[in-house]
């Protein structure tokens, strides 16, 4: 069995999610198909919690009619039975019909959740119907009834494992099915999410599950290219990458992947291959055990990013300095993506800035504080990159104008890390793109 999972605008247009369905059909091998909600939905349903969480209902409702004109005109290009248009135009009412009353509820973190659910829920129950009219059998499986998270967000592989078997098994004859990546239910019980771009990790936490023969992420690129094609001219794919690097890039800021979802397929070797839904037969990228070749594969870049230097002369020489200052982020529950010392400071970097005054509070026991905001982390990922001769002088040459706040060098052997304004990011990726991959 395999998972294939397609992104929101592999499924955004009626023509493209019709593709999706000859996509699922090219072969015979059973398969669990998540799919995002259409491209912009998700993206309009956190304008209409925002109005809502401002008051502004008016504002709201404007926000929820339109969305509905357009699913109502997708739905009119997507099927051409009228018995399949009623359907669909019910499964719309309910749902639009759930945004209209949530209108007059006060507005809460949880209302929220089920907010931005009805994005995948549209989503599939459309694809659901397609296929029906199209006479493709399949069961649509909700993921509700088997994605959990703990009460620390973190997905619980076992009782996904559980849960989903036990679903499977109750429709053995079965092919095709059919489920929502993003959504999962919490420790309450209630409806929530693996955050934004999160219908990879679904589908990876699925593959891990069913021990899948491999998981295809199918969206609009041919595969993961060297550098963010977003921000430099001339990017390729590439052809093959190990899980660790596949992770670093997925973290470090590449887009085509959730940052957390290369960890289920890798602790279950399942293989990923990154697919492009434009061109079905081009290779894509497969993320698998091995690397395939040897060197700097390609560079990412992660925003949001604020640094803290903590500056002490009692550190000089002191044992135990790095243990107290670590424990203050533990505390906090914020984790630490770069760090750097030196005699008399510790430099380190956050991406989740929620408890950055209660944490500075706390270092400035041991030592001057300096935060700064805006940073971006540039990560240069390969296999052995470490060990392979001249990445930087590469790197330093290339970024001869650029001034570099921190450099982490040696602490994988799969990644060197920088950390620049962001202001600096474009340009760096773009000196990067020349000076090491000559494009
Ligand atoms: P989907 O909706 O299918 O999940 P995403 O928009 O989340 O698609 O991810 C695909 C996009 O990721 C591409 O269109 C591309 O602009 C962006 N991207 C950023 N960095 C990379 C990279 N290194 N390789 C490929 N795509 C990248
Ligand atoms: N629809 C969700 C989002 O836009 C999840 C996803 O597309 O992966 O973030
Ligand atoms: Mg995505």
């Amino acid at each position: 069995m395999k998972v294939m999972k397609f992104g929101g605008t592999s499924v955004g247009k009626p023509r493209r999610m019709q593709e999706v369905a000859n996509l699922i059909n090219r072969d015979e091998e059973s398969k669990i198909v998540v799919l995002s909600a259409l491209s912009g939905t998700t993206n309009a349903l956190v304008e209409i919690s925002e109005s809502l969480s401002r008051g502004d209902r008016a504002e709201a409702k404007l926000q929820i009619d339109a969305l509905h004109e357009h699913y109502k005109n997708f739905v009119d290009e997507l099927l051409s039975e009228s018995e399949s248009r009623n359907k669909a135009n019910e499964v719309l009412d309910e749902h639009f019909e759930f945004l209209t009353i949530i209108l007059k509820i006060s507005f809460s973190q949880a209302l929220n959740k089920d907010i931005l659910a009805q994005g995948e829920l549209l989503s599939t129950k459309l694809f659901s119907i397609y296929l029906g009219e199209k006479k493709v059998s399949h069961v649509l499986l909700p993921a509700l009834d088997f994605m959990t998270i703990d009460s620390y967000d973190e997905p619980q592989v076992g009782t996904i494992k559980v849960k989903l078997a036990q679903l499977l098994n109750k429709h053995k004859d079965t092919n095709v099915f059919i489920t929502q990546g993003y959504i999962s239910r919490n420790s309450k019980g209630e409806v929530d999410n693996l955050k934004r771009g999160g219908s990879d990790y679904s589908a990876s936490l699925i593959a891990a599950a069913i021990n899948a023969s491999v998981c295809e992420i199918w969206t609009d690129i041919d595969g993961m290219h060297n550098n963010d094609p977003r921000v430099v001219e001339k990017t390729k794919a590439i052809e093959q990458l190990s899980f660790e690097e596949a992770a670093e890039l997925a973290y470090f800021g590449a887009k085509i992947l959730h940052p957390a979802s290369i960890w289920p397929a890798h602790f279950f070797n399942v293989p990923v291959r990154l697919l492009n839904t434009m061109q079905p037969d081009a290779k894509g990228t497969l993320i698998a055990e091995k690397a395939g070749s040897v060197g700097v594969k390609a560079v990412a870049a992660k925003d949001g990013i604020t640094a803290i230097k903590i500056k002490s002369s009692r550190m000089l020489l002191a044992y135990g300095f790095l243990r107290k200052v670590f424990e203050v982020f533990e505390k906090h529950r914020t984790s630490i993506d770069m760090i750097t010392t030196s005699e008399v400071a510790v430099s380190v970097t956050i991406d989740d800035d929620v408890h950055l005054p209660e944490i500075s509070k706390e270092l400035e026991a041991f030592g001057t504080v300096e935060v700064d905001t805006n940073q971006t982390i540039v990560s240069i990922v390969g296999n052995e990159i470490a060990e392979t001769k001249d990445v930087m002088k590469k790197i330093f040459d290339a970024l001869e104008p650029i001034p570099v706040r921190m450099v982490s060098y040696g602490g994988s052997r799969h990644n060197i890390s920088l950390l620049i304004a962001r202001a600096d990011k474009e340009i760096t990726l773009q000196l990067l793109n020349k000076g090491l991959f000559d494009l």
